[in-house]
């Protein structure tokens, strides 16, 4: 294996630092060319000093100073660059290889689809690219050569049980459905009357997982699992119709795949996201990801049991952004993060959430937008919209 060259878009993140956890174990079959930090200077800074990436980039010209601040100081010679636009340049530089797409919200949009021009390998976490611009990213992808290889677990898990040759051919290979498993999230039993009680910091404590805290409460409402519907339709090719969700509160299984003989294929190991990002830089070799074997005598059991649309709503909004397609999920996607950030905020309840999202799909938005241009209109106008709906709301 040659080494790869890597910069990793949302190094401070969640899944960035769990991505340089597993580099770290492979020092010989991975290099990073940038890291990009956004407002996170401290942890940033000290990501520089460990790997030496050639580039560091930052939202804006103030964090850019105290970050260049902060390089001197540890007599780091890691250039620091800001912007929107360096995150397209630090993905798309003829040096890199691979590309960590690791920034929460539609925000890594720009730089994935940068990517995706420049024929990189893509790692790809940044679900949000996929429900945003996902025939766009997809065909961009393709048209240009890059590999597009799934870090969310559920794909990642799908990915693994599916044919090597798979190419879309849901048919032709005997697939009868693909399988996304949910926890449920914390609130899965809670008594729905309190649902309107619950806070932030209720919301972000995943039973299984530790993530960011956009993702948390898109668990917590289930709209995550949306997200990774849609996701995996154009991952995969795979038909709406064609997508099941299973509650599997135990985060064990990670996803499966339904075949035509009766056989179902699933993934199985503990709930650690070094695991599929691991599978995916390694490719096609299994690499140590630091990740504890899982312990079949302390399981106790797996559980399964069927979503509740009157528990989850905006599963069931998710489901039908995906099935009318168009500019629905980008609407879908643009409203759930204003609703999820000014939840977090304390301005609304968490059953607001669902109702902003509602609202900003109630008009029809089945019509293809096509250009990233459009897209980002799109967005913009949703998140407008919904932070008028938001202020009323909360007012
Ligand atoms: P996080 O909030 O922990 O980290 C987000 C990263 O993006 C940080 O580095 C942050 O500095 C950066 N960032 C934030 N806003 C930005 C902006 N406007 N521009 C540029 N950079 C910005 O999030 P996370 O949990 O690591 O999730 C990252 C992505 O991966 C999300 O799309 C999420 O859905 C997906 N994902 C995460 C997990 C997980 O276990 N955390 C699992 C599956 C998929
Ligand atoms: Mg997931």
């Amino acid at each position: 294996m040659t080494q790869q060259v890597l910069t990793v878009l949302g190094s401070t993140g969640s899944i960035g630092v769990n991505t340089l956890d597993v580099v770290a174990r492979h020092p010989e079959k991975f290099r990073i060319f940038a890291l990009a930090g956004h407002k996170q200077v401290e942890k940033l800074a000290a990501q520089c000093v460990q790997f030496q990436p050639k580039y560091a980039v930052v939202a804006d010209g103030e964090h850019a100073a105290k970050l260049a601040q902060q390089l001197a100081a540890a007599g780091c010679k890691t250039e620091v660059l800001h912007g929107a636009q360096a995150l397209i340049d630090v993905a798309s530089a003829a040096e890199v290889s691979g590309v960590m797409a690791a920034i929460v919200g539609a925000a890594g949009l720009p730089s994935a689809l940068a990517a995706a021009q420049a024929g990189k390998t893509i790692y790809l976490a940044n679900k949000e690219t996929l429900v945003v611009a996902g025939a766009l990213f997809m065909q961009t992808a393709a048209a240009n050569g890059a590999k597009v290889l799934p870090i969310d677990s559920e794909h990642n898990a799908i990915f693994q049980v599916l044919p090597h040759d798979y190419q879309g051919r849901l048919n032709a290979h005997g697939i009868r459905s693909i399988i996304l498993t949910a926890s449920g999230g914390p609130f899965l039993h809670a008594d729905l009357a309190t649902f309107d009680r619950i806070t932030p910091a209720q919301a972000v404590k995943h039973p299984n997982w530790s993530m960011g805290q956009k993702i948390s409460v898109d668990s917590a409402t289930m709209m995550n699992k949306g997200l990774e519907l849609i996701e995996a339709h154009w991952l995969f090719h795979c038909p709406p119709d064609k997508l099941e969700v299973v509650i599997h509160p135990q985060s064990v299984i990670h996803s499966m795949v339904r075949y035509r003989d009766g056989s179902v294929l699933a993934q199985m190991g503990n709930p650690d996201m070094r695991t599929p990002i691991a599978y995916c830089l390694g490719l096609p070799e299994r690499i140590e990801s630091g990740v504890d074997a899982l312990d079949f005598g302390s399981l106790g059991g797996l559980t399964f049991c069927e979503p509740d649309f009157k528990r989850f709503p905006c599963l069931k909004l998710a489901y039908d952004a995906m099935h009318a397609g168009g500019g629905a999920p980008c609407v879908l996607n643009a409203a759930n993060e204003e609703a999820v950030s000014a939840f977090l905020a304390g301005a609304i309840r968490f059953t607001d959430i669902a109702r902003v999202v509602a609202h900003a799909l109630a008009q029809d938005f089945s019509d293809g937008l096509d250009s990233i241009e459009a897209l980002l209109t799109q967005d913009a106008q949703t998140r407008a919209d919904a932070q008028q709906y938001i202020a009323a709301l909360g007012g």
